[in-house]
């Protein structure tokens, strides 16, 4: 057991959950549920690297680990903090939380998410008929949690949006971050990075790819020295350092900066047939350079379909072009 500063790291394949071992007892995350036979052929068969172990270890979800983990070293749980609402942080939430019989806290731009009220887009890595296979029962949250607030006298909650609207960040006695998904450590999927390199979640896991780098410098206001993300390899020290260096290597120009404009709602419920793919957004981006291909605009650019998908055009980057908002309203004028 990896333990810094009194919290506990709880290794579930290439996710972890989290035991702080203070004042309060608490849970921070819950991993992934079992995944679906069907899911687990498909990422076989495209080469997944699940690692040792890791087949089996999806297929039986993070549930019993995250028990016996409790169990063995005789550990109470007071409460359960999620750091954000995606599928591998909070895929047993519901069913832990009747178990222990504790409450659940989350950022309140979050809680609508958790509790079911909003759809979580799924990961976009697998096809659409396999993505109903990532929800996940929905759980009632207890506690709202807001910026900058203290949970008890060891814990601040640091909210940094980006990831998802309501992600937080844990500080435990400004020595040890626990950092959810807002920054990943080397791990199976980032094979490359250094051991002790910080990264960025992947865009396509992201709310706000921009937002999600915009926010990141805020962190350097608080002190800690270790860092510990959901996926990857922890930074015991110098972990403040570390997150300096991920910020200069900020991209200056994030070409998913169209999207933050379009609520997540919105990405969530749109018919699936009027989903254009994000490989080929991010074609259509650099081939019209970033800029409306009317008028040149760099303003408020959308997606648009030329032919429009009621009438039969498809989702391929030849139907697809960049608009201003302007010159899209006034397209759709003329066609109506
Ligand atoms: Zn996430
Ligand atoms: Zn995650
Ligand atoms: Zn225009």
């Amino acid at each position: 057991m990896n333990s810094f500063h009194g919290v506990h790291e709880i290794e579930l394949a290439n996710t972890k959950a989290f035991y702080i071992d203070g004042s309060e007892k608490i849970l921070v995350d819950t991993g992934l549920k079992p995944l679906h036979n069907d899911v687990l052929n498909f990422l076989s068969k495209n080469g997944y690297n699940f690692g040792e172990g890791g087949f089996e270890f999806f297929k039986k979800g993070s549930h019993h680990t995250i028990l016996n983990f409790l169990k063995k070293n005789k550990f109470k749980v007071d409460v359960i903090i999620c750091t954000h609402c995606h599928g591998d942080h909070t895929g047993n939430l519901a069913q832990l939380k009747e178990e222990l019989n504790v409450p659940v806290a989350a950022h309140s731009a979050d809680i609508p998410f958790i509790e079911g009220r909003e759809k979580v887009s799924n990961p976009q890595f697998v096809p659409e008929e396999l993505q109903k296979h990532f929800d996940v029962a929905p759980c009632k949250v207890d506690i709202s949690l807001k910026d900058d607030e203290f949970f008890n006298e060891d814990l601040r909650i640091i909210h940094i949006e980006g990831h998802t609207k309501g992600n937080i960040c844990l500080l435990y006695r400004n020595k040890v971050l626990i950092t959810g998904d807002t920054v990943l450590g080397k791990n199976l999927l980032n094979p490359k990075m250094a051991p002790e390199e910080l990264n960025l979640s992947a865009e396509w896991s992201c709310f706000s790819y921009k937002k999600a780098w915009d926010n990141l410098p805020k962190l350097l206001n608080y002190s800690f020295d270790t860092i510990l993300p959901s996926h990857g390899l922890s930074i015991k020290k110098d972990g403040k350092r570390r997150l300096e260096q991920l910020i200069k290597r900020r991209p200056e120009q994030l070409i998913d900066r169209v999207y933050d404009t379009i609520p997540i709602q919105e990405k969530c419920i749109k018919p699936d047939r009027q989903r254009i793919p994000d490989e080929v957004k991010r074609f259509v981006w650099k081939r019209d350079d970033g800029s409306c291909v009317k008028c040149g605009s760099r303003e408020r650019l959308e997606f648009d379909h030329m032919v429009p998908v009621s009438k039969g055009g498809s989702n391929t980057a030849r139907n697809i072009e960049l608009l201003c908002e302007k010159c899209n309203r006034k397209k759709s004028d003329n066609i109506i």
